[in-house]
């Protein structure tokens, strides 16, 4: 019956696009922000981000690197993403081992749409710093493997991107050390809205903005989690566009194949 026939054809149509995988259709990215360079970050040493270090990455005037910690959350960061696809700029998310374990759908997401997936431990203890020493290990090297497990279907002895962020910038000697000896980088950032008070997206709006214009430039950090922020994020990315600001998207270098000579 030709009526079954099409009915069947436009059936399997729709799941041939459903099926698609999310970066299957080319993008126009004209008249956006769009990502204005890629910066390639050895993680070996690195300590960056002047809330929490004395130094930051090395950044031009009007160049900022986007961060999100604490997701993937259901509820707010498929926004996040979409803001960001939309605008064609790519960012970092801190991602919590036990959110990641629980949505590894969200984590590939992040992956899949060539944002860079950095750690924030397995639990979020506020802080590691305030817990004993094993136990903050723990939580960290937990967290790795649930992030790459997440992400990748199995952890590896060191997580494929080593970047680290320690949930309230709690770090002591000790376990930045640790981290250190581990080829682990660490992120702090270099201002915020304060995305974890509760206000309105514009007013978050206005806040980053103002400090950004103080600022010129660094490392801003967000949470994909809160529901202010995913709605503040067009806003903001339009903002960025209108004052002539350029989003970086930091990397690690390529994963090593060989072993690494020592
Ligand atoms: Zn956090």
């Amino acid at each position: 019956m030709p009526n079954l026939a099409r009915r069947v054809l436009l059936a399997v149509a729709l799941c041939t696009l459903m099926a698609a995988p999310a970066l299957a259709m080319p993008q126009d990215c004209t008249g956006k922000l769009g990502t204005s360079r890629v910066l390639e970050v050895d993680p070996v040493g690195l300590q960056v981000g002047t809330k929490h270090f004395p130094q930051t990455l090395d950044l031009a005037d009007k160049e900022v690197v986007l961060t999100f910690d604490d997701g993937p959350h259901p509820g707010t960061t498929p926004a996040v993403l979409k803001a960001l696809a939309r605008e064609c700029v790519h960012a970092t998310f801190f991602t919590i081992g036990r959110n990641a374990a629980a949505h590894p759908d969200l984590v590939r997401l992040i992956l899949a749409e060539g944002h860079t997936l950095g750690h924030h431990s397995m639990t979020h203890p506020m802080t590691l710093a305030d817990i004993p020493y094993d136990k903050a290990v723990t939580e960290i090297e937990k967290g790795f493997r649930a992030d790459e497990k997440a992400a990748y279907g199995s952890a590896g002895v060191r997580p494929r991107v080593a970047f680290f962020r320690f949930p309230g910038f709690g770090s002591t000697p000790e376990l930045l050390d640790y981290l250190k000896q581990r080829g682990i980088g660490v992120f702090g950032a270099d201002f915020w809205a304060g995305d974890w008070n509760p206000m309105t997206p514009e007013e978050q709006l206005h806040l980053v903005m103002a400090r950004l214009e103080h600022e010129h430039r660094g490392i801003i950090l967000f949470h994909d989690t809160r529901d202010q922020t995913a709605r503040m994020l067009p806003l903001f990315l339009a903002a960025l566009r209108e004052k002539g600001y350029r989003v970086v998207h930091v990397v690690p270098p390529p994963v090593q194949t060989a072993a690494a000579p020592h």
